[in-house]
């Protein structure tokens, strides 16, 4: 199963997505946490990285991630299936991403699209923590830690993102909306885009997406028996 997660910054897919992954055993691809990972490490992909301000919300250039998407897709983990979190973003990336996963005769089983209203999305960013240490993510109301301030998994000190400062957050939704809005046109004209109401208890979030993702299973077994995916 291949499925891209979309929703603006902060809509909760960092949560649904890890709760797929294990429900799934599949892994998550997160570009925003592989780029941040690049650059604490000081590889390749992060000195190239480091020539944007993605503290700042700035996009590394299409061909740089989806190069780092395709190497990421090649690894053993990744072969019954993984999650797109923050890949694709823009159509060309899009468009490019359609033609990596042909060479590799594998299928987009779907398009997941997280949505809630804007205000929400706001309101929810003015209480996410991550670990300063392993990056894992809490809210203080919605998904607080068993001690507050203090991850659960490494004893780190929750920090609030930089990226999750109010104006930076302003700038983050106004690039989301000019670039990632029309990917969801996109996604929706090619059949594939599915709508979640992520306005709602996370439970039950989770429930309805599991729910699309069973049957949207069902029709990807369907499809491969029938022999219509023969590329
Ligand atoms: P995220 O954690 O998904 O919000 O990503 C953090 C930042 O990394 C973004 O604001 C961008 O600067 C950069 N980034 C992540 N994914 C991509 C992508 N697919 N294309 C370009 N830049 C990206």
């Amino acid at each position: 199963m291949i499925l891209v997660l979309l929703g603006p910054p902060g809509v909760g897919k960092g949560t649904q997505g890890a709760r797929i992954a294990l429900h799934y055993v599949l892994p998550t691809i997160s570009t925003g946490a592989m780029l941040r990972e690049a650059i604490s490490k000081g590889t390749k992909l992060g000195k190239i990285a480091e020539g944007y301000r993605i503290d700042r919300g700035e996009y590394v250039p299409d061909e740089i991630i989806v190069e780092a998407v395709d190497e990421r897709i090649e690894e053993p983990d990744c072969l019954n299936g993984f999650l797109l979190d923050g890949f694709p973003r823009t159509i060309p990336q899009a468009k490019v991403f359609a033609g990596v996963l042909l060479k590799k005769k594998r299928r987009l089983t779907g398009v997941i699209d997280f949505y809630a209203p804007i205000d929400a999305v706001v309101k929810r960013f003015s209480g996410r923590r991550i670990c300063s240490i392993c990056g894992t993510t809490y809210h203080i109301t919605s998904q607080p830690p068993k001690i507050e301030g203090i991850c659960d998994l490494e004893g780190g000190t929750l920090i609030t993102r930089p990226d999750d400062e109010p104006d930076v957050v302003q700038h983050r939704m106004e690039v989301y909306h000019e670039k990632t809005t029309p990917l969801r046109d996109y996604y929706r004209e090619c059949g594939v885009l599915h709508t979640i109401d992520a306005d709602q208890d996370p439970d039950l979030v989770f429930r309805a997406t599991i729910e699309l993702l069973n049957r949207l299973e069902a029709e990807e077994t369907l499809i491969f028996e029938q022999g219509k995916w023969n590329v």
